[in-house]
């Protein structure tokens, strides 16, 4: 499409969504008993790339096109924002992490708990409108590295699309939330999962996968929204070099790798995350996770690039053809993925208006980016780094600091392989100019794992599993303590600067909201949703959660009122991991949608639950041998659920009060037998021999009578 012809467009735009506007209120005049039988989710190209003329819903996962999270709506500001209550809540009725950004449109507000379960709810008054629960397998959870969640669905036309945690794409109806179609996007067989969030471009729906932990050849695809019939698929790393090459860009690609990467899982890459679409130049925009295993030296000995790993690519919506990328960490080995949220806007920079990109992935730098040609316009770190000194500017490149590849098993990396900035959604502010980043401050090990076998089934990290996790002592724990941190920073992205922040209490904390109104929007993970000025940054109101917040808000009108909505349900890849930092102020996991409006004074039922670990270890029989082969292979295999060096985050058992310790049988009966497969713990048997099993039984035993002591001692 040319300039001319693009005007065009925009004036048959403008008209249509006038049409659509006058429907709409139609609708609206019509009743709101009646608003299940008025045109539902009945978004499409025009009224989504009109959003700003429709402010009052929130029609995609980051609102626009642009992914800015930023609403228009200011009838809730700086000013009123203290007589903020809460309007309704509606229980989700699961108990894992809760990640959704809810979709509003025509009065309906859908969104996803844990499970990829999705609901309809009416917006205004939170009553049920239907539920569907795709049944994924509970055992899929072993494949899952960071939490069953889901990130929200997708609407258009009539219809609810979402992702679910098996690799399925689903098309509900939205009125009645029944199947219109279902496609396997992966293969059911591997270890890919999906948890993000589709969007919908040109008539296609778009989704990709996770996996990368376990060993997967990641690609994003897109599939017509009426059939399901795929449209085309584009892979982000090279396969086999001998069996072909899928386009040119994968020929480029396969230069950058060396070995045999594919023998080890497909090479990683996965797009999990981010998307954003310009329909001006007409590019897609995905972002790209890192490689499988983790370890570079093992994925691709003697280096590389290993394009597009870590990349942000720019692909032709209609076909899935490569227009340009930018790798934001060549030979990626810490699991430094690029998937993280992506914005778009025009900003004037040096006297020159740009069409950038901006991002924040995990390796702690703060990228802008020319979105027309990949040009690197800055990069500056947002917190503080010791993996690299700086970005030249020259070569677009990061300078590594010395070590860092795992040549010193004492290096405290910074950023973690968690990210400065993890899957929680930041939000521009084009008012404020501002950039809100929900920001995590945690070092991490490395080094290198000398025994490394490829496993098909369960992780494969190439790391030494007992390096990255907690040191052995109570006292070298407690001393990281201080070191595991997490703050709202909002970041001027002309300047590349620190506006302000928050220290918040916990790391994990939500994903942002911007408004009009001059205020942000933040959950934490000490159980607060929190309202900020944007320019400031001051605290202005606050709401007790009940339990830790990860999702990001959103915002919607209704006849002239204005809602801001939260899910809340503490999860996620540090809730599980990181509870030796968490246990202590632990809340228990209650899964709610949370809606608020001005004047509104609902309160919460008081939770009637505290995860507690009970220790009353049974004595240690086994050798100090089978306790260290057990500790090695407990990181490995376990620890991604169960938590580092068994200690849970306590939205799964804690293995250390766990009555399985007693018994040796029932033990493995569990482990490999998969007397819990319906509760989520897979069987292991193709990873653990009897032997194995019990050495990490064994080594929780261990832990178990450690941590009974200090109980005791308290
Ligand atoms: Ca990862």
């Amino acid at each position: 499409m040319n300039r001319s012809e693009f005007r065009v467009a925009l004036t048959a735009a403008a008209f249509l969504t006038l049409v659509t506007l006058v429907s709409c209120a139609v609708g609206h005049e019509s009743g709101h008993d009646s608003v299940a039988m008025s045109p539902t989710a009945a978004v499409d190209a025009k009224r989504l790339m009109n959003a700003d003329a429709e402010p009052e819903s929130w029609m995609s996962y980051g609102r626009t096109y642009s992914e800015q999270r930023f609403s228009p709506l200011e009838k809730i500001n700086a000013e009123n924002v203290k007589d903020l209550g809460l309007a309704w809540s509606y229980d989700l009725n699961t108990e894992r992490g809760v990640e959704a950004t809810a979709i509003v449109v025509d009065g309906v507000m859908y969104t996803t708990s844990s499970w990829s379960i999705v609901v309809a709810l009416d917006a205004r008054t939170g009553a049920h409108l239907w539920t569907f629960d795709p049944e994924v397998a509970k055992e899929k959870s072993k494949h899952a590295c960071c939490d069953v969640v889901n990130r929200g669905v997708a609407v258009w036309k009539g219809q609810v699309f979402v992702g679910a945690l098996d690799g399925r794409l689903i098309a509900l109806d939205a009125v009645t939330g029944k199947v219109n179609w279902e496609v396997a996007t992966v293969d059911p067989k591997r270890p890919y999962t999906i948890t993000g969030a589709p969007r919908v471009i040109k008539g296609m729906v778009l989704i990709g996968n996770g996996g990368a932990e376990f060993g997967v050849r990641g690609f994003i695809a897109a599939y017509d929204v009426d059939s399901g019939e795929r449209v085309w698929r584009f892979y982000t790393v090279p396969g086999n070099p001998a069996l072909g090459f899928e386009d040119d860009a994968m020929e480029m690609a396969a230069e950058t790798w060396n070995g045999e990467w594919w023998k080890l899982g497909g090479g990683g890459g996965t797009v999990w995350d981010a998307m954003a679409y310009d329909p001006e130049l007409d590019l897609l925009y995905i972002g790209v996770g890192n490689g499988t295993p983790w370890n570079q030296e093992i994925r691709s000995p003697g280096g590389g690039d290993n394009l597009f790993l870590s990349s942000i690519v720019a692909l032709r919506p209609d076909t899935g053809e490569y227009v340009w990328h930018y790798q934001t960490t060549p030979g990626e080995s810490w699991d430094y993925t690029a998937t993280q949220h992506i914005i778009l806007a025009d900003m004037e920079i040096d006297g020159q208006s740009r069409k950038v990109l901006m991002q924040a992935p995990k390796n702690g730098f703060f990228y802008v980016i020319d979105r027309t040609d990949g040009t690197l316009l800055s990069a500056e770190n947002y917190i503080d780094i010791t993996w690299a000194t700086h970005v030249d500017m020259e070569t677009g490149r990061p300078v590594e600091a010395e070590g860092a590849r795992y040549q010193d098993a004492n290096f405290l990396l910074f950023p973690s392989y968690l990210g400065g900035h993890n899957w929680h959604p930041m939000s521009y502010n084009p008012q404020t100019g501002l950039v809100y980043i929900p920001v995590l401050d945690i070092p991490a090990k490395y080094a290198q794992d000398e025994g490394f076998e490829y496993h098909p089934d369960s992780t494969n990290l190439g790391i030494d599993g007992i390096v990255a996790g907690l040191p052995d002592t109570q006292a070298e724990r407690d001393a990281l303590r201080p070191l595991i941190a997490g703050r709202l920073v909002a970041w001027d992205p002309k300047t590349q600067t620190e506006a302000w922040r928050v220290q918040h209490s916990g790391s994990w904390n939500g994903g942002t909201l911007s408004t009009a109104g001059n205020l942000v929007f933040q959950g934490t993970a000490d159980a607060k949703f929190v309202a900020y000025t944007a320019d400031k940054g001051e605290s202005l109101w606050e709401f007790p959660t009940q339990t830790g917040v990860v999702a990001p808000a959103m915002t919607f009108e209704i006849d002239g009122e204005q809602f801001v909505t939260v899910s809340v349900g503490w999860g996620g890849a540090f809730a599980l991991v990181f509870g030796e930092y968490i246990q202590a102020e632990s809340m228990p996991n209650v899964s709610r949608v949370l809606t608020f409006k001005l004047g509104a004074s609902k309160q919460l039922p008081e939770p009637d639950w505290r995860p507690t670990v009970v220790f009353n270890p049974p004595k240690q029989t086994a050798t100090p041998e089978a306790i260290s082969e057990g500790h090695a292979l407990y990181q490995r295999v376990c620890m991604g659920c169960h938590g580092l060096n068994a200690v849970s985050g306590l939205l799964i058992s804690d293995l250390r009060g766990s009555a399985y310790i007693h018994d040796a049988a029932g033990w493995d009966s569990v482990v490999r037998g998969g007397a819990l497969r319906g509760k989520g713990m897979a069987s292991f048997a193709t990873e653990l021999d009897y032997e194995k099993s019990a050495s990490i039984r064994a080594f929780i035993i261990n832990e178990a009578i450690t941590a009974s002591k200090r109980q005791t001692s308290r």
